[in-house]
């Protein structure tokens, strides 16, 4: 059985941890690999070879580190169905969910190679006479990416190219669930010809998370997973003077008003439920109607059951498994606490059973309706193919529930009026905001800017909001006197 090691300084190495966890496929449980249990030890030598790195690296220009995004992004698109089909293999999303990811992560790479411009200072001359001021912007240091399960390619793209652009050398730590994707994209850093130490990677699970937050020689950390490891990680690593910026988990309402276009809204929202099997942290998990609903929740009563769910590599297959046989058996019981608050299953994807993946963690899709607005499922990140369905009589009555939510990933409304989109967009406690859009995942040039318990922190991942959160400012007050000027 392949034993996965990390890769440090350049190289490949073993873990000095003993225990190893399963890579296992959540289709069929066929077990793919071994993934060490990693140890503060790893984490130290990774931060040591960062280290070293960071002294040269920071010097090199910017121009010429982009370089080595260039040379990334082409070995990535060349690679692309390889890696994608990884991803399928260890995360049970399907080949094209899987592909989508890597648009996405290319796409950040593509926009990190603007550093040169995006990292520029600001120059004021005369805030005196005869001085000048600026402001110029320098790396951290060594920074670290803590990683969830659900994007083991996109996630970590959020943030790797922005820190190695800006000068500062990396540690990442994939989530140990689908470890192998993080482990094929280092098999063509390696190809890069980067000075050895500037990206490295270790492999674990808490005990590298803790040894990374209390590391003195690590500046910053890019966390994304559930809001409570979110809030852990964000706490002890601002505990140890370091940067943090921590994604957290969601559950994110939508909200259909009377006048949008059925067909369009329900075919959108199907695919924001249902896509990735619901283990999106902007997948749709609440839809609100205001108003008549007969019309709509048939629509997407008819959109459910169509969704074929299967083997992510089957061609016809539309949403695969779910990631864990203990998340299977957390959906299965939300759902039952749901039927038990009062609410109504129109279609029940429970016990589901594919043939040839029997042993599979599938639930197929599944809605619920008349879930009490106050109980625990309306409340809980199902993180699962499930759609609550919930009727409201107006619109404020529906901004105020979705303010409601102790989480703020995304909020989305459809309709065809300017005016209600308008009051939503305003009105909507949620950083990422979506008219007439199921999944609002902001693209590169933006920051992915989940609110409240999605979200602990200042700077967000992606766009300016990287350039900030992985640079320091340098302020410089300058004064030269003609006085002292020798004349030649
Ligand atoms: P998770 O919180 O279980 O794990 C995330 C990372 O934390 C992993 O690398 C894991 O090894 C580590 N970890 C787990 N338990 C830990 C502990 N006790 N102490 C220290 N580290 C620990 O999350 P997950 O199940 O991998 O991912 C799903 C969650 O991520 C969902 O809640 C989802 O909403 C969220 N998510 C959020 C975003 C976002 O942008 N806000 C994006 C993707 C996923």
């Amino acid at each position: 059985m392949n034993k996965l090691q990390n890769y440090i300084n350049g190289q490949w190495v073993a873990s000095a941890a003993t225990d190893y966890w399963n890579v296992v496929n959540p289709a069929s449980q066929e077990v793919m690999a071994l993934v060490p249990a990693g140890t503060a030890a790893d984490v130290d030598a990774a931060v040591k070879s960062s280290e070293t790195a960071f002294a040269t690296w920071k010097r090199i220009p910017a121009g010429k580190r982009i370089q080595y995004l260039f040379k990334l992004k082409h070995l990535l698109e060349e690679n692309i169905d390889e890696l994608s089909k990884t991803i399928t293999l260890e995360s049970g999303k399907t080949f094209v969910e899987a592909k989508a990811e890597w648009v996405r992560a290319i796409e950040n790479v593509e926009n990190a190679c603007g550093i040169p411009a995006l990292m520029q200072g600001d120059f004021s001359e005369d805030i005196a006479t005869g001085i000048d001021e600026y402001m110029i912007r320098q790396p951290l240091g060594v920074c670290a990416c803590i990683a969830p399960f659900n994007f083991p390619g996109m996630i970590t793209f959020w943030f790797l190219p922005y820190a190695i652009a800006c000068g500062n050398t990396y540690i990442i730590k994939p989530s140990e669930k689908v470890p192998l994707t993080m482990a094929k994209v280092m098999e063509l850093v390696d190809r890069l010809d980067l000075p050895a130490g500037v990206i490295n990677m270790v492999h674990g699970g808490k005990t590298i998370v803790d040894g990374i937050l209390d590391h003195p020689g690590i500046k910053a950390i890019s966390f994304v997973g559930s809001s409570a490891i979110a809030r852990y990680v964000y706490s002890r690593g601002a505990a140890n003077g370091k940067r943090v910026q921590a994604q957290g988990g969601a559950k994110n309402p939508v909200i259909v008003l009377p006048d949008a276009d059925i067909d369009m809204t329900s075919q959108i929202v199907i695919d924001s439920v249902y896509g990735c099997a619901g283990q999106r942290c902007l997948a749709a998990s609440t839809i609100i109607t205001v108003g008549d609903h007969a019309a709509i929740t048939e629509s997407l009563v008819e959109g459910a059951k169509k969704r074929t769910t299967g083997f992510g590599l089957d061609e016809s297959v539309l949403m695969g498994p779910v990631i864990t046989p203990e998340s299977k058996t957390r959906i299965q019981g939300l759902i039952e606490k749901g039927i038990g608050e009062g609410g109504k299953v129109l279609v029940d994807g429970r016990n589901a059973k594919i043939p040839g993946y029997e042993k599979g963690n599938f639930i197929q899709p599944t809605i619920i309706e008349g879930l009490p607005l106050n109980g625990e499922l309306a409340r809980t990140e199902i993180f699962g193919p499930v759609m609550s369905l919930v009727h409201i009589n107006t619109i404020d009555d529906a901004i105020a529930y979705v303010n409601g939510n102790k989480y703020g990933n995304m909020a989305c409304v459809f309709t065809s009026s300017g005016l209600h989109a308008r009051k939503f967009r305003n009105e909507a406690d949620a950083g990422n905001i979506g008219i007439n859009i199921g999944v609002a995942a902001p693209v590169a040039q933006f920051p992915f800017s989940g609110w409240k318990e999605s979200f602990f922190g200042d700077l967000h991942g992606q766009g300016k909001h990287a350039v900030e959160f992985f640079t320091q400012t340098k302020v410089v007050i300058e004064r030269w006197l003609k006085e002292w000027t020798r004349k030649f």
